[in-house]
């Protein structure tokens, strides 16, 4: 494990105190395919410290990240519930085995845990899964995104959580946030709100 943040290179924790602040509390995101639907907030603009700490997080198998952005997300997320159930966007599953696991899972996993430490209700439903043959997600246009979801999200069977929060990393055009949700809205599962780490432009 590195002993030195993610961002700034500071010997210490995975992320520095300094850093961390960039993570701030939910501002709402308008400009989303699914704005007016279901309500799209993020905790930083997607730039700086944020894109560094995600990009370490998902790219290059900073893992250890995944407490310190779990944390930022449960400083957030009471404002909008006092109870979450907190499902993660799928993660393809070629990009989940080479870069250490399905992320957003993992960091939905830690916020539930801070959660539950302050007393708060808070369980994670990963009910979503990509189906194989989805495309990295990163190079593509909005378009592109649209039919690279086009049907390739389902629900694994099991739990039906009535009421949940779509939890994602990046809010880049919020194809796959619109998608998720859709999903899940057809499954008769309420999506109360999509909180991602942070909001690209
Ligand atoms: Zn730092």
């Amino acid at each position: 494990m590195p002993a030195h943040c993610a961002s700034c290179g500071a010997p210490g924790a995975p992320c520095c105190e300094t850093c961390q602040t960039v993570w701030g509390s939910l501002s709402e995101i308008t400009r989303a395919p699914t704005a007016g639907l279901v309500p799209v907030y993020a905790l930083a603009r997607y730039a700086d410290e944020a894109r560094r700490l995600i990009l370490a997080y998902k790219e290059r198998g900073r893992r250890d990240l995944a407490p310190s952005l779990g944390r930022a997300l449960a400083e957030a997320l009471p404002r909008i519930r006092p109870e979450h159930c907190l499902v993660p966007v799928p993660s393809r599953r070629h990009a989940s085995r080479v870069r250490g696991g399905p992320h957003v899972q993992r960091m939905a996993e830690e916020c539930a845990k801070v959660l539950v430490s302050k007393g708060n209700l808070a369980t994670v439903a990963p009910v979503l899964k990509l189906k194989a043959g989805v495309r990295d997600a990163a190079k593509l246009t909005r378009a592109e995104r649209a039919v690279n979801l086009d049907g390739r999200i389902r629900l694994v069977p099991g739990i039906r959580p009535e009421r949940v929060i779509l939890l994602d990393d990046v809010i880049t055009t919020g194809a796959t946030a619109a998608a998720c949700t859709r999903m899940l809205d057809a499954s008769g599962i309420h999506v109360s709100a999509v909180v991602a780490l942070a909001a690209a432009g």
